[in-house]
C-alpha cells in the first residue's frame, strides 16, 4: 500500500504524513510484539494487533501533542469500533470463533484492544507497566504466547488481580456507565453513584460486570481541582476509582462547596457514560477542565445533544435549540492563550452526521440529521465569524512546507476555521476557498479548501478542475473519488453509480473501490437516502467485487452494520438489498458471512 508509505508535499496531506508515521512506526514495534513474540493461534490477533497499536499511540503521543492524539485515537474508535461492538457484527476482541479469518481484521481486536493494553496501565501505573513489559518479553522471547501469557506478566509485575479484568477479552459490547451525583453542604461530602451493564451481543444474552478504571477529579469554581479524600479509604493516590459491580456509590469528603465532576478523564475506559451533568457543567468544563480531553469530550457531548435536538425538532416541527452559549464557550476556547491550535482547531470540528445518529439511536431520519445539523452549525459559525476570520487570517503559509506538529497544527485550524466560515456565509468561504485553490503551496491546502466548501453548489466544478491537475497521480484520483462521493448533496448515488464507469475507475484496485463506494458508506444522508438508492449501489458494487475480491467485498458489506439505527423505510431498503446480495450465486464465505450476522 505505497499510500502509507511515500508522501511529497505536492501529493500528501498533513494527515498522510501523520498516517505515516503511524504505520511505519506500527511495523517497526511489530518487531517485538508479533514477530519475536508470536500468537499461538489466530484467537490470539489482538495480542500483537492491540499491544502493538497502543504502542505506536504512545509513540505519536510522545512525539506530538498527547491531549490531541487521544481525542483523535477516541474519535476514530467511536466512529469505526463503537458501530461495531454496539451492532450485529459484535464480538470480543479475542473472538471465540470464526468462519473467515480475513474478517476479524476488525477495529474490535485492533482499537478495543489497544484499550484493554491502556486499562491494565491505567491500573498498575506507568512503572509497574513497563516492569510488566519487560517480564513479556524475556520470559516469551522467541515463543508463540496467548493472551493469558500477557496479562499473567501484568498480574505477576504488579501483584495485581486481573481475573475479572479479563472479561474484557472475552465480553462483547460497550459499557455504559451511569453515574448520579449529589452534594451535602452540611456533611461536606460528595456522593457519586456508578453503575454499569453491557446490552447483550449476537451470541452473549448474559453480561457480567467489567473491571473499569475510571480516572476522575472535582473540579472547583476556579476552575481547581479539590484533593480526593474517599471515606473508607482515605487520600487517593491517583484520580482513579475502579468500579468492579454492577452498582457501587464512592462518597468523597472536605467538599465544602458542590464541585463539577469531572470523569472517565484521558478517556480511561471504553465505555459509555451517561451523567446527570447540566449544560451548565458541560459549559464549565469546556473552559476550565485541567484535563485535555475532558474540556473537549464536554463540548462534544453538549454538540451532540443540541445537534440531536435539531434533528428531532424537525420531525416534531419544534424550533433549533439555542446554540448561542455554546458558540460562545467555543468563542473562549478560541481565544485562549494556553491551548494549543491543533486543540482548538479539534474543538471547531462539530459532531458529525453519523455522531449525531448514533446519539439518537433509533428511527433515525437521515435527511433531518444533515437538514438540522447545517442550520445549527451555520448558526453557531455565525456567532464566531470575527474569531473565525482572525483565526484565517493569522494561520497564512509563511515558509516552506512542514510536516511538523507546529505547521499541522495552524493549516487544521486554518481549514476548521473556512469550513465554519464557508457555513456561516457562502459567498465569502467560496471566495477564501478559491483563492486558496488559485495557487496551493500543497496537497494540504488544497484538500483543506475543497472540503471546506464540499456542500457547496460549487463543489462539482471545483473538484472537476483538481482531476484536470491531479489526473496523473494515481494516489490523488483516489482523493478525488473520495470527495466525489462525499458531497453532502442529494444525488449521491447518483453522482457514485455514474463515477463507476469513468475511464480512471477499476474494480480490480481496492483503493479505488475504498475510495469511490466507501466514500459513499461514509456519506450519510447520501447512503441511507429516503429512496433506497444508496443501498441499491452499494448492494450492486458488493455482488459484483464478490467474484472479484471478496474480502473487498466483504469490507464495502459492513457498511450496512448501523441500519437498524434508521427509520422502518429505510430499514426495510436495506434489508431488501442485503436479502439479494446474500442470495448471489457464488457468495464468497466473506461476504455471507458478514451480511448474514448483519441481518440477524
Ligand atoms: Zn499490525
Amino acid at each position: 500500500n505505497d499510500r502509507l508509505v511515500l508522501a511529497s508535499p505536492e501529493t500528501a496531506t498533513d494527515q498522510n504524513y501523520a498516517d505515516i508515521e503511524r504505520v511505519i512506526a506500527h511495523e517497526y514495534f511489530h518487531n517485538w510484539t508479533g514477530n519475536r513474540i508470536t500468537c499461538r493461534d489466530w484467537f490470539q490477533l489482538c495480542l500483537k494487533e492491540g499491544l502493538t497499536v497502543f504502542r505506536d499511540q504512545e509513540f505519536t503521543s510522545d512525539v506530538r501533542s498527547q491531549a490531541v492524539k487521544r481525542i483523535e485515537d477516541v474519535r476514530t474508535l467511536r466512529a469505526r469500533q463503537y458501530p461495531e461492538d454496539q451492532g450485529p457484527l459484535a464480538h470480543p476482541v479475542r473472538p471465540a470463533s470464526y468462519i473467515e479469518i480475513n474478517n476479524f481484521y476488525t477495529p474490535t481486536v485492533y482499537e478495543k484492544g489497544a484499550e484493554l493494553c491502556r486499562m491494565m496501565q491505567t491500573l498498575i501505573g506507568k512503572p509497574a507497566f513497563r516492569k510488566a513489559m519487560d517480564l513479556y518479553f524475556v520470559r516469551h522471547d522467541g515463543e508463540a504466547a496467548t493472551v493469558e501469557d500477557f496479562v499473567r506478566c501484568m498480574a505477576d509485575a504488579s501483584g495485581r488481580d486481573f481475573t475479572q479484568f479479563f472479561r474484557w477479552y472475552e465480553q462483547a459490547g460497550t459499557p455504559v456507565v451511569e453515574v448520579e451525583t449529589k452534594h451535602d453542604a452540611a456533611t461536606q461530602t460528595f456522593e457519586l453513584t456508578v453503575s454499569q451493564s453491557t446490552p447483550p451481543t449476537p451470541g452473549q444474552t448474559e453480561k457480567l460486570p467489567q473491571h473499569i478504571p475510571l480516572a476522575l477529579g472535582l473540579v472547583d469554581p476556579r476552575g481547581n481541582d479539590l484533593p480526593l479524600h474517599l471515606e473508607g479509604v482515605g487520600a487517593l493516590n491517583a484520580p482513579l476509582v475502579e468500579l468492579t459491580s454492577a452498582r457501587q456509590v464512592y462518597r468523597f469528603t472536605g467538599i465544602a462547596q458542590r464541585p463539577v465532576l469531572s470523569l472517565n478523564r484521558g478517556f480511561s475506559a471504553p465505555v459509555i457514560v451517561r451523567s446527570d451533568a447540566k449544560a451548565a457543567d458541560h459549559l464549565f468544563l469546556m473552559g476550565r477542565d485541567s484535563d485535555g480531553f475532558n474540556r473537549w469530550e464536554s463540548a462534544q457531548s453538549l454538540a451532540r445533544d443540541l445537534f440531536c435536538a435539531a434533528a428531532t425538532g424537525l420531525r416534531d416541527a419544534t424550533p433549533l435549540p439555542d446554540a448561542r452559549p455554546f458558540a460562545e464557550a467555543l468563542g473562549h476556547t478560541l481565544s485562549d492563550p494556553k491551548a494549543d491550535v491543533a486543540f482548538k482547531a479539534l474543538m471547531l470540528e462539530l459532531p458529525s452526521e453519523a455522531d449525531i445518529a448514533a446519539r439518537i439511536g433509533t428511527d433515525v431520519n437521515s435527511d433531518h440529521v444533515r437538514e438540522g445539523r447545517n442550520a445549527l452549525r451555520s448558526s453557531i459559525a455565525r456567532v464566531l465569524l470575527p474569531l473565525l476570520e482572525n483565526a484565517y487570517a493569522v494561520t497564512a503559509e509563511a515558509g516552506g512546507y512542514r510536516a511538523d506538529t507546529r505547521g499541522t497544527g495552524r493549516r487544521s485550524m486554518r481549514f476548521a476555521a473556512l469550513s465554519l466560515i464557508a457555513a456561516a456565509d457562502t459567498e465569502r468561504g467560496l471566495y477564501l476557498a478559491r483563492a486558496e485553490l488559485a495557487q496551493p503551496a500543497n496537497m494540504t491546502i488544497e484538500i483543506g479548501a475543497l472540503q471546506a466548501v464540499l456542500a457547496t453548489s460549487a463543489a462539482e466544478t471545483l473538484l472537476e478542475q483538481f482531476l484536470a491537475r491531479h489526473r496523473d497521480d494515481h494516489l490523488l484520483v483516489d482523493k478525488w473519488l473520495a470527495l466525489s462521493a462525499q458531497i453532502p448533496l442529494p444525488g449521491a448515488s447518483a453522482r457514485v453509480e455514474a463515477l463507476t464507469t469513468h475511464p480512471l475507475f477499476t474494480w480490480t484496485t481496492p483503493n479505488r473501490v475504498y475510495a469511490l463506494v466507501g466514500g459513499l458508506g461514509s456519506n450519510l444522508a447520501g447512503f441511507h437516502a429516503a429512496d433506497g438508492e444508496g443501498y441499491r449501489v452499494v448492494a450492486d458494487a458488493i455482488i459484483r467485487l464478490n467474484a472479484i475480491n471478496p474480502q473487498v467485498a466483504a469490507r464495502m458489506a459492513t457498511g450496512f452494520r448501523s441500519w437498524r439505527q434508521f427509520d422502518p423505510a429505510r430499514r426495510a431498503q436495506a434489508e431488501r438489498q442485503m436479502r439479494r446480495v446474500v442470495e448471489t450465486p457464488g457468495l464468497s464465505p466473506d461476504v455471507f458471512e458478514i451480511i448474514t450476522r448483519t441481518l440477524n
